[in-house]
């Protein structure tokens, strides 16, 4: 693959791309589809059926089924075979994390914890003697790994972890002392990948550091806290006092520590969009399934509007969020082989193939957490007051959900990190903004074209539509860089607000390029709900993207510029054909329910 057919990270802002270059679910290969069906043959065999126990906080059956998992070759989807892994590529792993998640998030949280920022670190950044040592038992599941970078005074500021590692005298190994929270898999976990500072250095380093209970080496845990969701997924505290780590045993250099952590947790970010997504994909089926059964007025619940409304809205947000996934996904993928193709190691290759996607990594990360909180949150609603209890599926969900919007990074810092990445890429000349950006003002003191065009084809309306949201995020954005500069980091709800406009881009863009792709392959008949829900996934896109311009706008121009920029904004944000969303809407619902399941 030659790296020119290939957009950068962040440039789809910019850039267009052809619906044949995304990468779609109904892409997947056969093996791809092989893996997807043993996933979900587990689940139904190993967790679903026990969701009970799952509720009932039992700890220890996590850790059977984890066992199980690797003994499935589940934990080592991602692991190259260099070190005992399938060395599938990344969207083979994202697969295995979207499709495992629907038994219970507690599951889905220890596979995530282990496989991602557990082994992780070391398989990115791990010397060759640490990879052949650790990696080969964590891909097997001998070994469960956790990832201990919180600590009481540093949760959204990592690298202000008071943990110390301090050299020996004889200069053969560190002592490390202080304390950890929240660490998912503690209760099990063999090996910790954990975060300290040496001296006063300005960054923390990485250790990797094993954990035997019956020689603990200072290594003391906390007892499990009692959570909202995730109620069998291990956390818990942990204290080091002396715990003595050999030096072979530091990750990368000292110093390197808040980077590692934060490759580990882009990659993160994706995985656990992607584990957002069966969930969403079961609740929308239990959702509909309940729908067509419950009466009420001697109708099924599922003839009402209201109830069609949820069942179409669940159903484009599943599918919102599949598009866009699998579309970085494979992106990241493609990157990571055109790297390799180049001389790079694997590892080099993966750390920039992952590092490169930040971005839509962030970007997804936030849109998924939400939708999927969202969509359960529908569900309840669905089963009325059946939906509050404890003896149906939706309660449990519902608060499983809630956690994704607060770990690998809140989403609040996610949607800031999205905006300044891409204005430190546009600094340093990898994605041109600046350009584009003054064609944006140059349009803007244009006089508008009056021309009534021909949106006779297929999405060419919508199409046109992602192009004018794309100047509305340059207006934006540009405006904002070129009135505060780097002050722009003070003003939050700005880049918060800009964040919006640019998730809201990439997730309806990535949804239409689907839709188009199949559309064109499959014919447009067989994709008539798709149509709808990419129509109607944007339609609310152009809505939140007017809303959030406008606030911005407001808040930092004045006068002529505001009004000029607001007239800008009218123009990025109108159709020339409306959609008819009830229509959209009802079709959606209308293909979910006949076919009793979330079926796209
Ligand atoms: C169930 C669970 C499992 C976890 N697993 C792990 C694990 O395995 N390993 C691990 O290391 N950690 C883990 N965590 C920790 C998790 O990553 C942190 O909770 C998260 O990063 C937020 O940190 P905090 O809780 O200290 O919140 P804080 O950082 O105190 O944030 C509180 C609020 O303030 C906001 N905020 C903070 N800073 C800013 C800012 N600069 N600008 C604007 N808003 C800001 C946040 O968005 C949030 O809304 C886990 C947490 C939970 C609850």
């Amino acid at each position: 693959m030659e790296e020119k057919e290939l957009l950068r990270g962040g440039q789809f802002l910019v850039k267009e791309t052809n619906c044949e270059d995304v990468f779609t679910p109904e892409d997947f290969s056969e093996e791809q589809n092989m893996m997807k069906e043993a996933v979900m043959e587990f689940n139904d065999r190993e967790i679903i059926p026990h969701k009970a126990r799952f509720e009932a906080k039992d700890y220890a059956l996590t850790e059977e089924c984890m066992q199980k998992a690797g003994e499935l070759g589940f934990l080592s989807v991602a692991v190259p075979e260099a070190y005992g892994g399938l060395g599938m590529g990344f969207v083979s792993t994202c697969l295995t994390c979207d499709y495992i998640s629907s038994g219970t998030g507690s599951f889905s949280t220890a596979f995530g914890a282990h496989t991602g920022i557990g082994t992780l670190p070391i398989t990115l950044y791990g010397t060759e003697e640490q990879k052949q040592k650790y990696v080969p038992k964590l891909a097997s599941g001998e070994w469960f790994g956790a990832y201990c970078l919180t600590e009481p005074g540093a949760g959204s500021d990592a690298n202000s972890g008071k943990t110390t590692a301090t050299l020996s005298e004889d200069g053969k190994s560190y002592k490390i002392n202080g304390q950890k929270m929240w660490i998912s898999n503690a209760g099990f976990c063999r090996l910790m990948i954990v975060f300290a500072r040496i001296e006063d250095d300005k960054n923390i380093t990485g250790f990797i550091v094993e954990y035997d209970k019956d020689n603990p080496n200072g290594i003391t845990l906390g007892e499990e806290e009692h959570k909202l969701g995730i109620r069998a997924s291990s956390t818990r505290q942990v204290f080091f006092n002396d715990t003595v780590v050999p030096v072979e045993n530091m990750l990368s250099e000292r110093g390197n520590g808040f980077k590692i952590a934060m490759n580990a947790l882009n990659v993160g970010r994706i995985k656990l969009a992607a584990a957002c997504l069966d969930s969403q994909r079961r609740i929308t089926t239990l959702g509909v399934q309940y729908a067509n059964e419950r009466k009420q007025f001697k109708t099924p619940i599922s003839e009402f509007g209201a109830i069609k409304v949820k069942l179409a809205e669940m159903a484009t947000s599943a599918y919102a969020g599949e598009s866009a996934t699998y579309r970085a996904a494979k992106n990241i993928e493609d990157r990571i082989a055109i790297r390799e193709a180049a001389g790079n190691s694997h590892q080099e290759a993966e750390l920039k193939g992952v590092e490169e996607y930040a971005i839509e990594c962030s970007i997804l990360k936030v849109a998924v957490s939400e939708d999927v909180q969202n969509c359960a949150d529908e569900g309840i609603q669905i089963y009325g007051g059946m939906g509050f209890s404890e003896d149906t599926p939706m309660e449990a969900a519902w608060r499983d959900a809630r956690i994704a919007r607060i770990y690998e990074g809140t989403n609040e810092i996610n949607r800031m990190l999205s905006v300044g990445m891409l204005v430190k890429k546009a600094m340093k000349g990898h994605v041109d903004l600046l350009g584009p950006a003054q064609a944006v003002q140059e349009e803007l003191m244009g006089i508008p074209s009056f021309d009534t065009p021909d949106y006779s084809e297929l999405f060419s309306e919508e199409k046109e539509m992602i192009k004018k949201l794309k100047k509305t995020f340059l207006m934006v954005a540009g405006g904002a860089v070129q009135k505060f500069g780097p002050q722009l980091e003070d003003h939050q709800q700005l880049l918060i607000a800009a964040a919006d406009i640019l998730i809201e881009i990439y997730m309806a863009e990535s949804t239409i390029l689907r839709t188009e792709k199949n559309a064109k392959r499959f014919g447009e008949e067989s994709q008539s709900a798709q149509i709808a829900m990419a129509k109607l996934y944007l339609y609310h896109a152009v809505d939140i993207i007017e809303e959030k311009g406008k606030e911005s706008i407001i808040s930092f121009a004045e006068g002529d510029e505001q009004r000029m920029m607001l007239m800008g904004l009218k123009r990025f944000t109108k159709y020339t054909n409306y959609p008819d969303i009830v229509d959209l809407r009802n079709e959606i619902a209308e293909k979910v329910k006949a076919e009793n399941k979330y079926c796209f």
